[in-house]
C-alpha cells in the first residue's frame, strides 16, 4: 500500500484534498467507528447513530467507486477503542509509505493522529481543508490587522472577497444587516403551520447502527426513536433545496423566536450535512443568494442565512483554530458551578427550559435562540463551569463538532473569553423569552417572568438580576451593557441582598 488516506466521521467528502494524487490501485481509504469518540463526552445515542451511519454510507460510496476500505466497526471483537490505537494497527497492517489526511477539525483528534504515525515512523501528509472559504492561515492573517475579531468585520470582508450578495462594490440592498428586519417575536398566533423538513426513512444500514447504539450505549443520553437526518450526500441535498424553497424566505424574520413544541420552525436543519461535509457551504450559500436573485426569497431572509454560513461559521472556524489548545480553559467570569442533572434528562421545573432539552435530548437538534437564549443562558446565569457546558453541548447535537460547538459556547453563549468574540455578554432576564414566544411558555409556569424576587420570581429574572450584581463593574465598563447595568441603581441594598440570597439558595436547590 502507497497511502493510507484517513476519513474521519465528519470529513465524509470523495473530494476532499486527502484523495489527490490518490487511486484505487494503490492506496487504501481507512475509517474507524471508536468507543473514544461516543465517551470522551457523554454523546447522546442520535450524535453517534448520525455520525456511524453518514460514514457507513461513505464508505459504501467509496467501495462502490472501486476503492478498498479498511472499515473498522464499533462491534469489531478486536476493537482498540482509540483512533489512535486503531490507527497504529492499520499502520502495521498496510505498511504504508505515508498516512494522508484533510486537516481534522478538532485539535484532540489532530494531537491523537500525529502520536500514532509518529510512533509508527510513518509520514503524516495533512491536506488543506478546502471545505471552508477562509483557510486557517488566511484568518490569522485577516485578524492579524483587526484591533479587535469581530464577526461584523470579517463577514463584511468574506463578503467581497467573494462577492456573495454583492452588486458591484455594494452589498445588494445597499445595506451588510438587515437585523431590523429579521429576528421578530411571535405574536399570540404563534408560528402557524411550518413545513415540515423532508422525512429521511432510516435504510437497512442505518436500521443497523440504531441497533448497534441502542446496545453499545444504552446508558448514554436521548433516544433513537425519531432519527430522521440526512446521512448521504443526495439526502442533505435534498433538505437543502427544500429549505430554500419552503422556509428560507420565512428565515430571517423568525430565526429568533421561539414557541412550545415547535422544534424546526423556519431553521434550515442542514448544520449537521455541512458539519459532516455532505454539503458544501459555496453550494448553500449559492442556493440561498439565487433564491433571492430569482424573487423567490427576500434580501433580509438570505443575507441573514448568508451570515451564519459565510459569516459566523467561517469566523469560529478562524477563532478555534487560532486560539486552541488554551481556548478550552477560558472562564473569565470565573464561574465554577455544576450543570444541573437535569440538562442530561429534560426534567427542568421551568417548561421554556424543560422544552429545549427534551427536544435536544430528542432529536439531537434545538435551534439557535433555544441554545443561547434558554439553554445557555440559563447555565451562564447560574454561573456554571464554562468546560461543563461545552461538553454538554458538545455531546448532545447532532451538528456539534469541537471547531464550531466550543467557540459558540465558550465564546458567544458563556462569555467565557472575556470578550474575544462577543462584544458583551448574552444576558436576558425571563422578560425576553415571554416577548419572543409570545408569553406561550409563561402562561404555562408557576413562575412569573416580571418578578425578580419571592416565591413566583422567574428563576431567569431572578438570576439575570444577580448576575448584573456579581458583575456590575465587567458589565458597566462596556459600553454595550453600560445601559442595561444602570438599571441596578433602582435597588436598595435591602432588596439587592434578597436577590443575592434567593439566588444563593436556587443555586444550591437546582442542582
Ligand atoms: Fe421560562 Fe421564566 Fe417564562 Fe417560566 S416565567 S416560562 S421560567 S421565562
Amino acid at each position: 500500500v502507497r497511502h493510507i488516506i484517513v476519513v474521519l466521521g465528519d470529513q465524509l467528502d470523495p473530494t476532499a484534498a486527502a484523495f489527490n494524487g490518490c487511486d484505487p490501485a494503490h492506496d487504501v481509504v481507512w475509517m474507524a467507528e471508536v468507543a473514544e469518540e461516543s465517551t470522551h463526552v457523554w454523546s447522546t445515542k442520535m450524535r453517534t447513530a448520525l455520525f456511524l451511519s453518514a460514514m457507513r454510507h461513505f464508505a459504501q460510496d467509496r467501495r462502490t467507486g472501486n476503492w478498498t476500505v479498511d472499515y473498522r466497526t464499533l462491534d469489531a471483537p478486536d476493537n482498540r477503542g482509540t483512533l489512535a490505537a486503531e490507527l497504529a494497527s492499520a499502520i502495521e497492517r498496510h505498511q504504508p509509505r505515508s498516512v494522508r489526511m484533510t486537516a481534522p477539525g478538532d485539535w484532540r483528534v489532530l494531537q491523537a493522529i500525529r502520536t500514532a504515525t509518529s510512533a509508527a515512523g510513518v509520514e503524516l501528509v495533512i491536506e488543506p481543508d478546502r471545505h471552508f472559504y477562509c483557510d486557517v492561515r488566511a484568518f490569522a492573517a485577516w485578524a492579524r490587522g483587526q484591533p479587535e475579531l469581530r464577526l461584523e468585520t470579517f463577514y463584511r470582508h468574506m463578503r467581497r472577497t467573494h462577492r456573495v450578495l454583492m452588486e458591484g462594490d455594494v452589498p445588494a440592498g445597499e445595506r451588510w444587516n438587515f437585523d431590523t428586519e429579521n429576528r421578530a417575536p411571535f405574536d399570540a398566533q404563534g408560528p402557524g403551520v411550518v413545513p415540515a423538513p423532508p422525512p429521511v426513512e432510516p435504510d437497512p444500514i442505518t436500521r443497523d447502527v440504531l441497533a448497534l447504539v441502542r446496545t453499545r450505549f444504552a446508558d448514554h443520553p436521548g433516544d433513537l426513536d425519531r432519527f430522521a437526518w440526512p446521512v448521504t450526500r443526495a439526502q442533505a441535498l435534498h433538505a437543502l433545496e427544500r429549505f430554500v424553497e419552503e422556509r428560507l424566505p420565512a428565515f430571517g424574520r423568525w430565526q429568533d423566536a421561539l414557541w412550545p413544541d415547535a422544534p424546526w420552525l423556519w431553521h434550515s436543519q442542514i448544520a449537521s450535512a455541512l458539519n459532516l461535509k455532505l454539503l458544501n457551504p459555496r453550494e448553500v450559500v449559492d442556493a440561498v443568494e439565487a433564491a433571492w436573485r430569482a424573487g423567490r426569497a427576500p434580501l433580509a431572509a438570505a443575507e441573514g442565512y448568508i451570515r451564519q454560513i459565510l459569516g459566523w461559521r467561517e469566523y469560529v472556524r478562524g477563532v478555534y483554530w487560532t486560539q486552541m489548545p488554551r481556548y478550552a480553559e477560558s472562564n473569565a467570569l470565573q464561574a465554577t458551578g455544576d450543570l444541573p442533572g437535569f440538562y442530561w434528562t429534560g426534567d427542568a421545573p421551568m417548561p421554556c427550559l424543560a422544552d429545549a432539552l427534551q427536544q435536544t435530548l430528542k432529536l439531537g437538534y434545538a435551534h439557535h435562540i433555544q441554545r443561547l437564549m434558554v439553554i445557555g443562558l440559563y447555565a451562564q446565569l447560574l454561573g456554571v463551569e464554562p468546560a461543563q457546558v461545552h461538553r454538554w453541548f458538545l455531546a448532545v447535537y447532532v451538528d456539534a463538532v469541537e471547531w464550531v460547538e466550543m467557540p459558540n459556547v465558550l465564546g458567544m453563549s458563556q462569555f467565557a473569553d472575556g470578550g474575544l468574540m462577543s462584544s458583551k455578554p448574552y444576558i436576558a432576564s425571563g422578560r425576553y423569552i415571554e416577548r419572543m414566544s409570545a408569553g406561550s411558555y409563561c402562561r404555562r409556569c408557576p413562575f412569573d417572568p416580571g418578578q425578580r424576587t419571592g416565591p413566583q420570581a422567574c428563576p431567569y429574572t431572578r438570576l439575570y438580576w444577580d448576575f448584573m450584581l456579581r458583575h456590575d463593574a465587567l458589565l458597566a465598563a462596556n459600553p454595550r451593557t453600560a445601559q442595561q447595568v444602570r438599571s441596578l441603581e433602582r435597588l436598595d441594598a435591602t432588596e439587592r441582598a434578597l436577590i443575592r440570597e434567593e439566588a444563593a439558595r436556587w443555586r444550591r436547590d437546582s442542582r
